[in-house]
């Protein structure tokens, strides 16, 4: 069946699939149309020929061939296959499917117990382990036993280590690479090792299967984190780690989310244990969903430097809808993480996650913080943070409660404080299509003018891509994820002599960069397509963008010199603050 689907995919193009239901238009390197998912009247579904993928930005639609038809005939994948299968002139072996399904799931399973066997012997047992073991053990604190139960293993740095040793044991190749444990190499037909010179973390599910694993560089190389794609068995959407160790637990006391795999195991380890985390993907319904069969409490916790606060607000509210009730836990200063704080103080850790704070307590607390609340710019800034997510809580007694709360402390009547609240939903009160529109720009939404600034350099030829980053620093950049991926195609943009390959360069990417950057090469509402005046479009668009986010991050700087300037004055600290002033002078030029 495997078979079938990459036969099918070699012989079609997703243009001609798709464009075969729809019409689609040429829009630079995609393709673009009106969804046929959602009611629009601008087009915000685009399909690209490189990457076989397409993408709604409007309503989130998207995937490959397979999901299209599935979507538009409203029919399952064995259905999909068939008409595909028939478009493709690819026979289908019919008989037995399911069979055959659960021939395959069986099969990895198996694959994946014995590497992971193997990668254990090779930390634990072989010499070649050796730096990875003492990685773990000196680096990560991590002791003998909680190796074992976590089953942590070593992927040598070799091409062939398990492949080699799998095909021994009578696996065939087409199995391997279906587990996800080997992949095609890609120039030439054999096979190799997917993990290399990593150490490797077993992805186990509440039966105790191994379904993929996590792979984590010891060698600094990109990607840092490896994880297995999407197999029969491995569906990262549905997957939470820690879950088979920490779920009795979590049943007593609830779930906390934290970072990574390794706070997973270092709080295991001191006695914490009712942690779990996602890897490579942000919380979906399916992975709240599962873990609703365990409990209805749960928190989000939160480093010190208040990274990744704001792309928790999406989980926070999907999590309510589900009727969780959800919380906050606060990594204190100076520590940088759960991790961090684990390895210095292990029992106020332990003290921190036992007593996570009401999520509206915790940004209240946390935004009061931030600002004066004593100024009037302090009430402005505060109320501006408070709206996004204030505004979205649904529950009338919760919302009234913290209105009156909010009202006390920063000295505003609640009328106000109401009606700024209100101003969110009532544009959520417009009808279905009007609110769809407005979503559908949702990716500048997101990633503003520094996604749109990636994504015309993805677009751009070599020589204006390099040089539209090289007229940028990653300090630029607000949103982390985006200056992430600016930095990664900056050093990629380095040696190269043609122009951006999107294949190679997803390739060096983390799972969650690798959507986002996949998404940000869709995101393309150009007109003018490959033509040269599309091409001087671009140019002048991309100069306008750089000149834009410059002022942005320009403008920010200010902001922190001004307030610094204010420090030295209560000081009366008048060097401090004569220095100051005439860097804010030189640094505003700029905006001029
Ligand atoms: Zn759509």
């Amino acid at each position: 069946m495997e078979d079938a689907v990459t036969q099918i995919k070699q012989k079609l193009d997703i243009v001609d699939v798709i464009g075969s239901y729809i019409s689609l238009k040429k829009s630079g390197r995609n393709y673009k149309a009106l969804c046929p998912f959602h009611n629009e009247k601008t087009p915000s579904f685009m399909v690209s020929q490189e990457l076989q993928i397409y993408k709604c930005f409007g309503c989130g639609v998207g995937g490959d061939i397979f999901n299209f038809v599935e979507a538009i005939e409203g029919v399952d994948f064995p259905r999909a296959l068939e008409i595909l299968a028939e478009k493709a002139g690819v026979k289908l072996v019919k008989s037995k499917d399911y069979d055959a399904q659960s021939q395959i799931k069986k099969k990895i399973y198996e694959i994946n117990e014995i590497t992971t066997k193997f990668y254990q012997y090779m930390l634990l047992k072989h010499k070649v382990g050796t730096r990875a073991l003492n990685y773990l053990k000196k680096e990560r604190k991590l002791n003998e036993n909680s190796i074992k139960i976590f089953r942590l293993g070593y992927a040598p740095d070799s091409w062939n280590a398990l492949c080699g040793f799998l095909r021994k044991k009578g696996f065939k190749e087409e199995d391997l690479i279906l587990s996800g444990v080997a992949v095609k190499r890609s120039s030439g037909n054999d096979i190799i090792d997917k993990f290399r010179g990593r150490v490797v973390f077993p992805l186990i599910n509440t039966d105790n299967r191994v379904l993929g694993f996590t792979g984590r560089t010891i060698f600094d190389r990109e990607p840092k984190y490896l994880n297995t794609s999407e197999t029969p068995v491995f569906h990262k959407s549905f997957f939470i780690f820690g879950l088979d160790k920490n779920r009795l637990n979590i049943k007593k006391t609830g779930a906390i989310f934290v970072e990574g795999q390794m706070d997973v195991i270092s709080a295991y380890q001191c006695g914490i244990k009712n942690v779990v985390c996602v890897s490579g993907t942000s919380l979906t319904e399916n992975q709240l969903d599962i873990l609703s069969r365990y409990t209805q409490d749960v928190a989000f916790c939160f480093d010190s430097d208040f990274a990744g606060i704001e792309a928790s607000y999406r989980a926070i509210e999907m999590a309510e809808k589900k009727n969780f009730n959800v919380r906050a836990v606060l990594i204190p200063e100076p520590f940088k993480d759960l991790d961090d704080l684990i390895k210095s103080d292990a029992n106020r850790a332990k003290e921190i996650i036992e007593k996570p704070i009401p999520i509206y307590d915790f940004f209240l607390t946390t935004f009061l913080k931030k600002y004066d609340k004593r100024t009037a710019i302090g009430k402005k800034k505060i109320m501006e943070d408070l709206v996004p997510i204030f505004s979205k809580i649904s529950n009338r007694i919760l919302f009234d409660h913290y209105v009156k709360q909010i009202s006390s402390e920063l000295e505003i009547s609640e009328n106000t404080i109401y009606s700024l609240f209100k101003e969110v939903p009532s544009e959520r009160e417009k009808s279905y299509e009007e609110f769809r529109e407005l979503e559908e720009k949702s990716l500048p939404q997101v990633y503003g003018l520094e996604g749109h600034f990636i994504s015309l350099v993805l677009k751009s030829p070599i020589d204006s891509a390099r040089s539209a980053v090289e007229k940028l620093k990653k300090e630029d950049f607000l949103n982390e994820k985006v200056a992430e991926i600016f930095n990664r195609l900056k050093t990629y943009l380095k040696d190269r002599k043609t122009d951006i390959n999107i294949k190679t360069f997803l390739n060096k990417l983390d799972e969650d960069l690798k959507e986002i950057t996949s998404e940000l090469y869709l995101w393309d509402f150009m007109e003018e397509g490959d033509s040269e005046e599309g091409k001087k479009v671009l140019e002048r668009e991309l100069k306008e963008v750089i000149e834009r986010i410059k002022k942005d991050s320009v403008r920010r700087q200010l902001q922190i010199i001004s307030s610094d300037i204010k420090m030295a004055e209560t000081r009366k600290d008048n060097k401090e603050v004569e220095r100051l002033t005439k860097k804010f002078e030189k640094l505003s030029k700029n905006l001029l």
